[in-house]
């Protein structure tokens, strides 16, 4: 597989976890939860930890919550889940950090939004007491711009300076220049005042596909700090993978991007670690990194008339997933496995001679037989109304076989 050349960024550490530098692609998440209410916060993170979050964000928007955030990192250590925190501050940070300096050690990045830090006079000095927090507590820090919230003084400046161009550019372009300008001068500032170059994340989050392209890229080639990339107000479903997933994936394939969130607006109630999953998905589908063994399955047509088929690709991932936890404690590489699942003759042994192991079900019409391969060669051809169990069998014994027991911890 070719895989894109990485934008060479500084490495920066956030507790235990590398971004940027050589590290691969970081999936991140955020907590939907009250931050003050410990035990629902340490259960989301602990469920978006175990969904494989390998960094959570959770807000910190007022005096409890900063209160809590030590409670919930001892309920996580005490559980076992080292996932690194990140406190998301708006509007008070410089407060809540001098005010509970049990948070920031908690802590491993704290996130700073320039445009949030503060209005006219009071931005300065505000932002400058929330970097000497970071710098006392030696954390990283995030320097997280979002259009929806950019630093209004920037944009002023930046669109008076444009209308006295020969030739202005347009609105957009100027609103995009100061997202860009809102991190760079502020990454400047943070390190003139005292913190470590690296010891700064950049992210500059709009919701345009578009805009998202063009900004990051020409953030990648303005500096060297790793880079955070996600697109805000992504939406709800199908909308939201597509769209975080269009623009993310342009970037990655250039190499662009050292962590990743996809922002979906969860159905009232639902699960939260979905956001988890389409991220690995998204890396994983571009071969950046892998998290779990994937199906390839057809997605069937008038050769295949009945649900057969589609009810063993539906049964093969939720072996997948339920015997996963099992397989990643006990066998090396089982995470880049991928199992195909074919509906008819046409592409059936072809995709399956491709995949580790894969099984090309009869469609209408044809042999009742179907044919599994493993490692590109035909092992076996299973028939009668026991395919699904015997095929699952195959699937369980092949990664015994394919790959190697991980050796017991001392
Ligand atoms: S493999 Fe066969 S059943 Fe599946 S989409 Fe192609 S032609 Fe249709």
């Amino acid at each position: 597989m070719v895989l894109p050349a990485r934008r060479s960024s500084v490495p920066v550490r956030i507790g235990p976890v590398t971004v940027g530098g050589a590290a691969p692609v970081v999936v991140q998440s955020m907590t939907n939860t009250d931050t003050a209410d410990v035990a629902a916060t340490a259960a989301q993170v602990q469920a978006l930890a175990r969904a494989g979050s390998e960094l959570v964000r959770v807000t910190v928007n007022e005096k409890e919550a900063a209160a809590a955030v030590p409670r919930i990192r001892e309920r996580l250590d005490a559980a076992g889940v080292d996932v690194p925190l990140i406190g998301d501050f708006h509007f008070n940070g410089h407060k809540l950090l001098k005010e509970e300096p049990a948070c920031a050690v908690a802590l491993a990045k704290l996130r700073i939004n320039p445009g949030n830090v503060g209005r006219g006079a009071k931005r300065d000095p505000q932002f400058a007491a929330m970097i000497e927090q970071a710098c006392r507590h030696a954390k990283p820090v995030r320097i997280g711009v979002n259009w929806g919230s950019l630093d209004q003084d920037l944009l002023t400046r930046l669109m008076d300076e444009n209308s006295a161009r020969d030739q202005p550019w347009d609105a957009m372009e100027v609103v995009r220049e100061a997202v860009v300008l809102s991190a760079l001068e502020s990454a400047s500032r943070a390190e003139e005042l005292g913190l470590a170059h690296d010891r700064i994340v950049l992210s500059a989050k709009v919701s345009g596909v578009q805009d998202l392209i063009s900004i990051y890229r020409n953030l990648a080639a303005r500096c060297d700090y790793p880079l955070h990339l996600g697109l805000t107000e992504a939406g709800m479903g199908s909308k939201g993978i597509v769209a975080s997933s269009a623009a993310m994936a342009v970037l990655l394939q250039e190499g662009i991007g050292d962590t990743v969130r996809v922002s979906l607006t969860p159905d009232p109630g639902g699960d939260r670690t979905r956001e988890v999953l389409v991220a690995q998905e998204l890396l994983q589908t571009m071969g950046l990194r892998a998290f779990s063994p994937m199906v390839v399955a057809c997605p069937g047509c008038g050769r295949t008339t009945s649900t057969y088929f589609q009810e063993l690709a539906q049964q093969i991932q939720a072996q997948i997933q339920g015997r996963m936890p099992e397989w990643r404690r006990q066998h090396d590489g089982v995470e880049a496995m991928t199992v195909a699942v074919m509906g008819c003759v046409v592409n059936g042994p072809g995709e399956s001679k491709h995949a580790h192991i894969g099984i090309s079900l009869p469609g209408t019409g044809e042999r009742p037989v179907a044919p599994v391969y493993e490692d590109g060669e035909k092992t076996v051809t299973l028939k009668g109304e026991r395919i699904a169990e015997e095929f699952q069998a195959l699937v369980e014994r092949y990664v015994a076989r394919r790959f190697p027991r991980r050796a017991a911890p001392p």
